[in-house]
């Protein structure tokens, strides 16, 4: 490590006061951040179970949008033993719309087993932090870092991004993902000095400074530590692969209405994408090259929605009922004045926005 850091002259210890000085002066204001006092350190201490809430709401997600949910559920489960004992269809309610459903399973498993296995305390330890339900090696390595101020090499997209420009990395992401990590870990690993403010600072550094587009090396405080900088490369970095198309799928969306006017919906299985979520029942969802049968009594709205996930795009074709003999059994009839009220993920409010 200590060649890589050397390469071009980077005295860690500068590096790390320049970056501290500045997030001293410059840090972002978070509803789940404690803000810092510098060197003499902050008389509040964070709240673990915030900074454990935030950090998972911020996995593939950004500030701004998790502002308001994040307000939402502190405000309804104060605690985490408030979380353990909601129930899972609310806390899946007040979740819609942030996607990436699994998270909000492991979310109200995780608070289960603090609240009854560890008296509500989470644990400090990076083993027993990735112990738990939906907690991998970032979330715990951050959880460690900003909640306990223990050393910890925290690695976010952020972080990826300045550590590719400081260190001119060229190779494309993700196959530079060890080596950025590895790069993070030289200015981080065992350092004492303020870990947590250290892991949040080069997160408000890449946010807000070394931006994806366009970074404004001008108000940088380690501009001469730059190798990208002074390359004239670091905009192009992280380089990227050149995007796969994604694949396409298609297939049916119901919207079956009873003689209350009421709308049919069910329950979404656990295994399936969106997995626990409330949402129209639809057909199987399939590579466009394959054909979908039309069901019997459904009549072809001619009306379609997109919508795209992480890892394909989908187009549903609605098609609609008044007859509920199609229908099977296990399904939720909600009242039309009502759906606007549902906690819907956003591929079936885009439905419910068309019909309604
Ligand atoms: Fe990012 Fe520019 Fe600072 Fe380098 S000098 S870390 S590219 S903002």
């Amino acid at each position: 490590m200590a060649n890589l850091t050397t390469s071009h002259n980077l005295n860690i210890d500068d590096f790390r006061h320049k970056i501290l000085s500045w997030y001293d002066k410059h840090q972002r204001t978070l509803p789940w951040r404690v803000p810092s006092k510098g060197e003499k350190g902050s008389k509040s201490k964070p709240n673990p179970y915030y900074v454990w809430l935030s950090e998972i709401m911020l996995q593939q997600t950004t500030v701004v949008t998790v502002g308001p949910y994040f307000h939402k559920f502190i405000e309804k489960w104060p605690t985490v033993h408030d979380l353990a004992s909601a129930i899972q269809d609310d806390v899946m309610h007040e979740w819609a719309g942030l996607g990436y459903y699994a998270r909000a399973r492991n979310l109200h498993k995780c608070a289960k087993v603090v609240s009854e296995e560890l008296d509500g305390v989470f644990p400090q330890t990076q083993k027993e932090l990735e112990e738990l339900p939906g907690i991998g090696g970032y979330t715990s390595a951050a959880v460690r870092a900003i909640a306990f101020n223990k050393p910890a090499n925290v690695v976010d997209g952020n972080i990826e991004r300045v550590m590719a420009r400081i260190y001119a990395v060229t190779q494309p992401m993700p196959d530079s993902k060890p080596r950025l990590k590895e790069l993070a870990a030289g200015l981080a690993d065992d350092r004492e000095d303020r870990p947590g403010d250290y892991a949040q600072a080069l997160m408000d550094l890449g946010s807000s400074v070394c931006t994806p587009k366009s970074p404004r090396c001008m108000l940088c405080p380690v501009r001469e530590m730059c190798l990208g900088y002074a390359q004239g490369i670091a905009d192009t970095l992280p380089a990227r692969k050149a995007k796969k198309a994604k694949p396409q799928k298609h297939g049916h969306v119901y919207w079956i209405e009873n003689k209350k006017g009421e709308i049919a919906f069910e329950r979404r299985d656990e295994k399936e994408m969106l997995g626990g979520m409330l949402g129209l029942p639809t057909s199987n969802w399939i590579e466009k090259s394959e054909k979908i049968e039309f069901k019997d009594g459904y009549e072809d709205k001619k009306v379609f929605i997109t919508h795209s996930f992480t890892h394909f795009d989908l187009k549903l074709h609605i098609q609609g009922s008044s007859n509920i003999k199609n229908a099977q059994k296990d399904l939720i009839w909600m009242p039309k004045s009502k759906l606007s009220e549902l906690g819907l993920p956003t591929l079936f409010k885009k439905v419910v926005k068309l019909m309604n």
